[in-house]
């Protein structure tokens, strides 16, 4: 199928951007990478009637430091972050994270901003998000807002974004000598969206200790009292059970195997972490 007739519009001020999706009343599109918008309309499962290209405005391609946040624009594609071409997320466990995102041509296209955008629940970048604690900040005729990236999904392909909202930025924490990551996801072959994933994040000098599964059909689950007993007990509290009842309680309506997937991706993402070894030193 082909996707049907709408108005392209390529434009290169953030300013630009949202006026033409406030006077599209719901009708105008945001497109970046297009790498999931292509796809909705060539379905026809998106019929805007205009779409406003921002992958090339300037202010949304930039990667910045503030103070502990490094800030990405919401343009930055994937591949830019697989290649460290970004000073401030050159050492970052996010380099990690965006080798694993699809192929090599989508990742060269496909942004940061499309992907919170998009909301797929199986997307790297939301679950990715919501274990760092990142803010995303979106512009709106009406001004600047700032949502935290666990509260920004709704649920599958739906996010708290208002038609004439754009994301301009995501920030998220920047790299300390204490920061413990892991991220892993379970997938058929190199490159899918993943069946199950989760990703862990601990920073011991800013007390932040966060477990997320993602690929769980809906927003992204937050595992707050394991990621605590973790913090507080170290490897005591991650044995094959506590996970797997963690898992149980987050996920109950799945099936045995299921619970398997997001069990052997938590217990790989917090293997990769190495907070065990720093445990381990600590006794
Ligand atoms: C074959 C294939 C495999 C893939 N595998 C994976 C995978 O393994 N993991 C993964 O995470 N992703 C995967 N993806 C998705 C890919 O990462 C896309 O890049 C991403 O989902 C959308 O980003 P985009 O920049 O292309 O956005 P677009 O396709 O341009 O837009 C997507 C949505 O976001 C909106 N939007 C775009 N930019 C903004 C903005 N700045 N503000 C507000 N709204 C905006 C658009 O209106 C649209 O609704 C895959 C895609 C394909 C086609």
């Amino acid at each position: 199928m082909k996707a049907p007739k709408f108005a392209y519009a390529r434009v290169l001020e953030v300013d630009e951007a949202i006026a033409a999706l406030a006077a599209g009343a719901g009708a105008t599109k945001a497109m970046s990478g297009s790498q999931s918008l292509g796809p909705m309309l060539n379905l026809r499962l998106a019929r805007p009637a205009q779409v406003v290209d921002v992958a090339h405005i300037p202010d949304l391609r930039t990667v910045s430091r503030k103070a502990d946040w490094i800030e990405i624009g919401a343009a930055v594609t994937h591949a830019e972050i697989e290649d460290g071409v970004h000073a401030p997320l050159a050492e970052h466990p996010m380099r990690q994270v965006a080798r694993g995102i699809a192929y090599r041509a989508i990742r060269t296209r496909g942004t940061v901003g499309g992907s919170l955008a998009h909301a797929d629940p199986a997307a790297d970048w939301v679950v990715t998000f919501a274990a760092l604690g990142a803010r995303v900040t979106v512009r709106s005729p009406r001004g600047e807002r700032t949502v935290e990236a666990d509260a920004f999904m709704l649920g599958a392909y739906t996010t708290v974004l208002e038609s004439d909202e754009l994301i301009v930025s995501v920030a998220v924490p920047s790299q300390t000598h204490t920061t413990r990551w892991g991220y892993h996801k379970v997938c058929r072959k190199p490159g899918e969206f993943a069946e199950a994933s989760a990703a862990v994040y601990f920073d011991a000098s800013r007390k932040r200790a966060r477990i997320v599964l993602g690929a769980a059909d809906g927003p992204p689950l937050l595992l707050h009292s394991l990621a605590a007993e973790i913090a507080l007990k170290g490897t005591g509290a991650a044995g094959r059970e506590a996970l797997r009842a963690a898992v149980q309680t987050a996920l109950p309506e799945r099936d045995a195997i299921d619970r398997k997937l997001f069990t052997a991706s938590l217990e790989r993402a917090l293997d990769q972490s190495g907070i065990f070894a720093d445990t381990r030193q600590a006794e």
